[in-house]
């Protein structure tokens, strides 16, 4: 199947994965960042946050937004955020299975800066082995095709499911209220998402 994936396009299961919260880990890479931006030790920053880092007190340094733009612009937070245990493997055998990987990422959100977030994002992807095929910066996820969705932020999912498409939550402390299906690490996630590809090439058979 590898061979022909560019011809087997309309066959392939696609899988949407979101980056920051699912593939990267977002929260680890940014604490340390936010530590030396709010002057403190980055232990003293819990890393149980909830959705906006209201606990880590940035409001008194001017909001979250500051620390984004710097931490991206001045600290190529992008292409140095430790990627989630197992998750680049897990990927590559989920694409040597015959998985399309559909990355799906909302990182375009600094005026007139994109060039530098979608370097810092294919630098980081190539790097860390990650395979994919198609490569979306989106907002509107559910505007963008798959068969399955990885996302963790709560809004997303929310849209995504309204839409009608099935996701798997990858569960951290901004959304632990979203119901399930859900998985906690990469090992819960490949187990998910395998269910799901044989389910569908069982039900691509008997059409
Ligand atoms: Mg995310």
């Amino acid at each position: 199947m590898g061979d022909h994936q560019a011809d087997q396009w309309t066959e392939q299961f696609v899988l949407g994965v979101d980056l920051d919260g699912v593939v990267a880990d977002f929260i680890g890479g940014l604490r340390p960042i936010a530590a030396e931006w709010l002057g403190v030790a980055a232990d003293s920053l819990t890393a149980d946050v909830s959705y906006g880092f209201a606990e880590w007190g940035l409001e008194d340094v001017g909001g979250y937004e500051g620390l984004h733009r710097h931490a991206v612009k001045h600290r190529g937070l992008f292409e140095r955020l430790p990627a989630m245990p197992g998750a680049p493997a897990a990927l590559r055998r989920l694409a040597a299975a015959g998985i399309r990987i559909r990355i799906i990422t909302h990182r375009l959100y600094i005026p007139w800066f994109h060039r530098e977030a979608v370097r810092q994002t294919v630098d980081w992807l190539e790097a860390h082995g990650i395979p994919y095929w198609d490569l979306c910066f989106m907002r509107d996820k559910a505007a963008v095709g798959a068969d399955l969705y990885l996302e963790d932020n709560p809004a997303n999912v929310a849209a995504l499911r309204a839409a009608g498409h099935p996701t798997i939550v990858v569960r951290n402390s901004t959304n632990r209220s979203v119901p399930a299906p859900a998985a906690t690490d990469w090992s819960g996630i490949e187990q998910m998402v395998m269910q799901e590809f044989v389910a569908w090439q069982s039900a691509l058979g008997h059409r």
